[in-house]
């Protein structure tokens, strides 16, 4: 028999809603009207599909899918499609609006979206993944479009997934549509300088803060929590500008070297080592893995999951600076004991905003049909990164409010006044 799984119910703290307090206290600041306030808070387009695969058994098995566009008010809708057993609507709802932001905060010409499907990719052979994510495109051929809404990996897909929806969508237009989605491997048209984008947005976003926290890097100390492709990448390149990293995490444990632990050298273990730092010999390992969070460091990286610095562990800790690599580290509760510790957030929406930077350039590369240097992306994206750092600072230091507000105060500022400039019906 046919059937749509259910959805399992959370029961934990949710990182959405934190982010939906801080885009009502932004909104708040920003005297943003009622109207436009509700024109910004409800998605433009919903769309749930019901998608009938024949598995490998020879049944039929219905897995939901799901594709949200919050906003296409800067131009199309950008955001993952994440491939997972708990995806629902909400949640969906709530990251799309977070893709708004994000590319709002780095001025592309992008509005927010997600997607999702509900299942479970690791019990799911390739060919019904493939089956799976063609039907999907399929489902969704009105809805994305280089024009329209432009998705990209997330939890559970990759390039692998993404080269099978551009295959799909191309082959229901009859020509090759390369620009309809981003994350795709190399020779389809991915950009170079994606893979380490993300950690390189955390870098340079990093650097501009010790900057205005007058930390020099070369004296300075840092701890990065999670070691997968944001976590090392960021760890490898502030390693490279200067710093000493004492302490790294991923899922295995936390490690720490107070003489500083050698980043190419881990990654080489890790790679070694089925992806993980299990048994790494280069620093100790902590008797627990949080520990990581509260070192007497001067730049924290969270890099690995969602709200892992709540009220909690917020006053335990000690770092001057937090640069978030994760989205949604942070709970809303734990902002106010930062900031009456004088820890500077740099938040998820910015510190993070270097992967859906190379990804807008993919797309870019796509529609010029030409192929940029990993040393121009890196270039175009380090000032896209600075330039939005500014941006918000300078808006933090207007306002008087905390940098996480204050990249909420020039997103939504910057959405709101295209909306304006657009009109309504
Ligand atoms: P990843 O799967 O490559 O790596 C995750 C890492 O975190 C792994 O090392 C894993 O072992 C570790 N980890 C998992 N649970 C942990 C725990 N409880 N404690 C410590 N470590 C733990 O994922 P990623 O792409 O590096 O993404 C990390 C975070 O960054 C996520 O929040 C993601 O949404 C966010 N992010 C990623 C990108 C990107 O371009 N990859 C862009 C924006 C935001």
């Amino acid at each position: 028999m046919a059937y749509i799984e259910p959805a399992p119910i959370k029961d934990k703290e949710n990182p959405l809603e934190s982010m939906m307090e801080r885009f009502n206290l932004a909104a708040q600041k920003l005297g943003l009207s009622e109207e436009v306030y509700n024109v910004l808070k409800n998605p433009a387009k919903q769309v749930i599909v019901s998608l009938p695969i024949t598995m490998d058994n020879g049944k039929i098995k219905v897995f939901e899918g799901i594709r949200v566009i919050h906003s296409n008010i800067l131009g199309p809708a950008k955001g993952g499609i994440r491939f997972a057993p708990d995806v629902h609507l909400d949640e969906v709802r709530a990251l799309a609006a977070w893709m708004t932001w994000k590319c709002a905060v780095v001025d592309i010409p992008y509005g927010g979206g997600k997607g999702g499907v509900r299942c479970n990719p690791r019990e799911m052979s390739a060919g019904e993944i493939e089956r799976l994510v063609r039907a999907y495109t399929l489902a969704m051929i009105d809805v994305f479009g280089p024009d329209k809404d432009i998705p990209a990996p997330d939890m559970g897909t990759g390039p692998r997934e993404m080269a099978w929806l551009m295959d799909e969508y191309s082959k229901a237009h009859g020509m090759t549509v390369n620009a309809v989605v981003t994350g795709k491997p190399l020779v389809l048209g991915g950009s170079l300088g994606r893979t380490e984008a993300t950690g390189r947005g955390v870098m340079v976003t990093a650097l501009a803060a010790m900057q205005k926290l007058k930390i020099n890097p070369f004296q300075a100390t840092c701890a990065v929590q999670g070691f997968g492709n944001v976590g090392s990448w960021a760890a490898q390149l502030l390693e490279e500008r200067g710093l000493k990293v004492v302490s790294i995490s991923d899922i295995s444990g936390a490690y720490y070297n107070s003489n500083g632990i050698n980043i190419q050298e881990a990654i080489a273990y890790r790679d070694g080592n089925k992806g993980t730092l299990e048994g790494y010999q280069g620093a100790e390992k902590l008797s627990n893995p949080m520990e990581l969070l509260e070192l007497e460091v001067d730049v924290l990286v969270p890099a690995a999951v969602e709200d892992v610095i709540t009220i909690g562990n917020a006053d335990k800790i000690k770092a001057k600076l937090i640069v978030e690599g994760a989205n949604g580290p942070t709970s809303a509760k734990a902002d106010a004991i930062l900031n009456e510790k004088g820890i500077m957030a740099v938040p998820d929406i910015l510190a993070n905003a270097g992967g859906v930077t190379v990804s807008y350039f993919e797309w870019v590369q796509n529609r010029l049909g030409y192929k940029w240097t990993a040393e121009r992306v890196n270039r175009r994206s380090d000032r896209i990164m600075k330039d939005a750092f500014d941006h918000v600072y300078q808006a933090a230091v207007k306002y008087d409010v905390p940098m996480r507000i204050a990249a909420y105060i020039v997103a939504i500022d910057k959405v709101a006044k295209t909306y304006t400039f657009r009109g309504g019906f």
